[in-house]
């Protein structure tokens, strides 16, 4: 595996809104910022077909459009892209701090953790069978596939309102199914969704298992009042049931919360000094394009305060080859 001989200011890992602000934050500090992007370039926000609430953008923008110009925005102040994921850290030794890809071993100075958070599963069976063949967590990625067809959303929150709304723009027909019987989502999305004539709502029910065969063709539910138990035919099922930070690869080297958040203090340190965190990974409250935007440029702020107090130090590594 290849090795970095230089040693970076500053890696940041994540492109989603809080990394790509970070990025633009300490590229402008000309810290000429390294972004190891992962697999999703955007994080959530690029699959979210319309943003209504980021402010600057009365008529909305789509999530896409968002990703592309806070991208371009971040390119015009240095920041460099490397399209890959990363796949271990060692906070333990440094800084320098060694943070890995299937392609490269970094070291950097700092490090900004901005890997946000990944859709929730709901753990039944047929469940992960199904992905990609009836089972999704992304209406603006494959709604288009359920054209005329019939489809369930999973979840109360505001998510499964959001997209429950967007499929109607495809399917015949969308029954979201919420284990209670009051939603979790804002009243502006529930009023749309009860005023949708595709939609109808299952209250209090969960779904214990999809089935099919090659294809979705149904889910098992059960009603958690009454006990009872049934069959839903259906053709798709988009699971919005919430998000877990991803941060498998930080377990017993960053403090974390007992849902696994990163811990940060007001100035977005982890408990690692020079290791910085914004956005969802850090995030279980908020969870909003803008409060991300924020937070990404309160680490990057914090971030450059800290390599200025390190300067001496680095210098002197430099010098030392
Ligand atoms: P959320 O607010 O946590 O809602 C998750 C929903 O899934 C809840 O209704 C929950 O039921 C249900 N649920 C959780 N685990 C379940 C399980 N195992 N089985 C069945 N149902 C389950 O998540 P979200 O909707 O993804 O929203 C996340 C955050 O993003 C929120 O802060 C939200 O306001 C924000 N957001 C905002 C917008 C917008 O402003 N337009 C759009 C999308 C998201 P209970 O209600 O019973 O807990």
């Amino acid at each position: 595996m290849a090795q970095d001989t230089q040693i970076e200011k500053v890696l940041i890992l994540g492109a989603g809104p809080a990394g790509l602000t970070a990025a633009v934050y300490t590229g402008r500090a000309n810290l000429d910022p390294l972004v190891i992007t992962g697999t999703e370039l955007g994080g959530q926000v690029a699959l979210t077909n319309e943003v209504e609430n980021y402010p600057g953008f009365p008529e909305g923008v789509t999530g896409a459009e968002l990703v592309e110009r806070f991208q371009k925005h971040a390119e015009r102040f240095g920041a460099r892209f490397e399209y890959d994921s990363v796949t271990g850290v060692d906070f333990t030794q440094g800084p320098p701090y060694t943070v890995k890809t299937a392609s490269r071993t970094y070291r950097a100075w700092a490090v900004i953790i901005a890997m946000g958070a990944s859709a929730r599963r709901l753990g039944v069976p047929g469940e992960e069978e199904f992905i990609g063949r009836g089972v999704s967590y992304c209406a603006t990625c494959d709604g288009f596939f359920f054209t005329g067809k019939d489809v369930v959303v999973v979840g109360g929150g505001d998510s499964a309102l959001e997209e429950g709304i967007f499929l109607t723009k495809f399917a015949s027909r969308v029954r979201i199914i919420h284990r209670r019987d009051q939603l979790r989502a804002g009243p502006i999305l529930q009023e749309r969704a009860k005023r949708n004539e595709k939609i109808s709502f299952i209250w209090d029910t969960v779904v214990e298992e999809v089935i099919g065969d090659g294809a979705v063709q149904g889910v098992k539910v059960r009603n958690v009042k009454t006990g009872e138990v049934g069959t839903l035919k259906t053709d798709g099922v988009f699971i919005f049931i919430g998000h877990d930070p991803n941060t498998a690869l930080f377990k017993g080297q960053l403090e974390m919360d007992e849902r696994g958040y990163l811990i940060t203090d007001d100035l977005m340190h982890t408990s690692v000094t020079g290791v910085f965190a914004a956005g969802e990974i850090q995030d279980p409250v908020f969870r909003q394009v803008a409060t991300s935007v924020g937070q990404g440029c309160a680490a990057a702020m914090s971030c450059t305060r800290w390599l200025e107090e390190m300067e001496e130090k680095i210098k002197q590594a430099e010098a030392a080859g």
